[in-house]
């Protein structure tokens, strides 16, 4: 866009690269019964393609300047909403009877990453959220156990969904070029082992994780050690070991036999 003066709060790098827009886009298998939720359309890179979809398409864009622009793409199925995404309730933004999936595209400033899919999930129950992010965050919710990357988020994501990468970004696909490479990744719904305790799940990976360095007997100092040892044991693995090493069924073993 000409003479457009770019936010970096705002995280404004706009995609030019045709090939992942159509990949981005293409991924998205929606039907004319599911709603597509585009969360910062910037100059409608993916908008432009998005609306072609037989689906209904929401966009929440924060910048009030790029009206002019966004409001050339005109479409029956499609509403922009010039909105702090953040600051919305998706709820009322979604006819319940209406749609069959809801599908959340975006590529937004990276620092909210977390708080927008925390948002999504606490708001409304997404069939997937294809989003861009940072290359080294990607990295992280796709980790596996024994991996560098793999942390609290890893656990806590992979319980909620099935991740895929579908590409890496080259900082050179944007404009303004940013300083970080990045990668789109899919969240896709999936089918949840039982919890006793969702609550209790969420906080045992957290406090599991929270010196990495520690092992489990230091991080769950509070907890019913002898428990977890028992548990573990059923995997070749006892408290001494460290969260890292733990797989995401045996989080949700641990967890439902403490409660
Ligand atoms: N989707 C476009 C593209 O791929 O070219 C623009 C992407 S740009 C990285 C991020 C966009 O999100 C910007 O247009 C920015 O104004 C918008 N944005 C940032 N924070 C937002 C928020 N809290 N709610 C809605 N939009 C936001």
């Amino acid at each position: 866009m000409k003479n457009f003066d770019y936010k970096k709060s705002l995280g404004q790098n706009f995609l030019i690269d045709k090939n992942i827009i159509n990949k981005i886009v293409s991924s998205i298998k929606s039907t004319n019964k599911d709603l597509i939720i585009e969360i910062g359309p910037g100059s409608g890179a993916l908008t432009k393609e998005l609306v072609k979809k037989e689906s209904d398409l929401i966009c929440f864009e924060i910048d009030k300047r790029l009206k002019d622009e966004l409001l050339l793409i005109n479409s029956n199925n499609l509403k922009i909403i010039f909105e702090d995404f953040m600051k919305i309730n998706i709820k009322d933004y979604i006819d319940k009877n209406k749609y069959n999936k809801i599908y959340f595209v975006g590529n937004l400033p990276y620092y909210i990453t977390t708080a927008i899919i925390n948002k999504i999930c606490d708001e409304s129950d997404p069939e997937e959220i294809t989003i861009m992010i940072q290359k080294e965050v990607a990295d992280r919710f796709t980790a596996k156990p024994k991996s560098k990357s793999y942390s609290s988020i890893s656990v806590f994501l992979q319980y909620n969904f099935n991740i895929i990468k579908l590409c890496d970004v080259s900082k050179n696909s944007f404009i303004p070029i940013p300083k970080v490479d990045s990668a789109v990744i899919k969240l896709k719904k999936r089918k949840k082992e039982n919890l006793n305790n969702i609550n209790h799940f969420y906080k045992l990976i957290k406090d599991s994780f929270q010196f990495k360095r520690k092992n489990l007997r230091n991080n769950l100092r509070n907890y019913d050690l002898e428990q977890i040892n028992k548990t573990l044991f059923k995997y070749g693995k006892s408290f001494t070991s460290r969260a890292e090493e733990l797989t995401l069924e045996e989080f949700i073993d641990i967890s439902n036999s403490l409660n």
